[in-house]
């Protein structure tokens, strides 16, 4: 057994019933042979997300919807790019302090490795996951539109070099991808932006990638119709979950672990 013997780690959220989190992180610990569990932990109130996390004595956590805001505000130190995003989805317990990180926009980024070349994006959306994606693609030096339902969420896009819409005020421009960064697409015909916009956006596109996971979207259905190559947000979950193993238990992801995470997501 390896020495890093009974460490306790969880899964921070509102609603996480149904996370994959948990048979994920599990799966990878029983491939590297790590004696540790990870449970499920919902919070009703996200400013008591560090209090529960330290009297749970877990060494470290995952953050979801809707508290990796209050998550970042609350630790006591950020690490990483987490400090330009704003939003923390990791906890590690270092001696006495809470650190932590975002592997969120990492992770996208390794989930779109096999898209090739992309210069131009837009992003659907203005919450949390849609400021780690543009923080990481400006980093990556790409060109990121916003586009999103309400316009009082486009100020911290506008800072960062985004080109910020609305959906009152947008005008069709030409991607080389589109992003759905909205919780949008688990009923039928419910999409992110206008079906008929989105189509007119298509025709120029090469890629859709959804951050939903759990279904395939209106919107990644659309997009393939159009003859896109399309992608869901499975891979980023597993990327930014092994990322965030890494911040657990100081061990370096590689394809095989990968491959042992992605598996078990269609075993739970
Ligand atoms: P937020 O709640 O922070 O943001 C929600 C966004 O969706 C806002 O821009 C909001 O627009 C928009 N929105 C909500 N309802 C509608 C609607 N009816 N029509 C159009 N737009 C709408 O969510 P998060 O950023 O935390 O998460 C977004 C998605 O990303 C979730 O589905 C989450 O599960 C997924 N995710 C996936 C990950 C993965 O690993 N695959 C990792 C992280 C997140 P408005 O401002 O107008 O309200």
């Amino acid at each position: 057994m390896d020495e890093e013997l009974g460490k306790k780690f969880a899964i921070f959220g509102s609603n996480v019933k149904h996370s994959k989190s948990p048979v994920m992180q599990e799966a990878a610990f029983k491939y590297k042979n790590i004696n540790a569990t990870y449970v499920r932990h919902n919070l009703k109130d996200g400013t008591k997300i560090k209090e529960e996390f330290l009297k749970g004595e877990y060494d470290g956590a995952n953050i979801t919807t809707p508290y990796k805001e209050i998550a970042f505000e609350l630790a006591d130190e950020v690490r990483g790019i987490a400090k330009k995003i704003g939003a923390v989805n990791t906890y590690i317990k270092e001696e006495d302090k809470v650190v932590g990180f975002n592997t969120d926009a990492d992770g996208f980024m390794r989930a779109i490795e096999d898209f090739g070349t992309v210069e131009d994006v837009l992003i659907i959306g203005a919450g949390g996951t849609a400021k780690a994606l543009a923080v990481v693609l400006k980093k990556a030096k790409k060109r990121v539109s916003i586009v999103n339902r309400s316009a009082d969420k486009l100020k911290f896009f506008k800072e960062l070099g985004c080109k910020v819409n609305s959906w009152k005020n947008y005008h069709l421009d030409a991607y080389d991808l589109i992003i759905n960064a909205t919780s949008i697409g688990f009923k039928e015909d419910e999409y992110p932006f206008k079906k008929s916009k989105l189509e007119n956006i298509f025709i120029n596109s090469s890629f859709a990638f959804d951050c939903v996971y759990a279904t395939e979207t209106p919107f990644l259905i659309l997009a393939k119709e159009e003859g896109l190559k399309t992608k869901n947000g499975e891979d980023m979950l597993v990327y930014q979950g092994a990322l965030a193993l890494e911040h657990f238990i100081d061990i370096k992801i590689d394809k095989n672990l990968i491959e042992v995470m992605k598996d078990s997501l269609g075993e739970d």
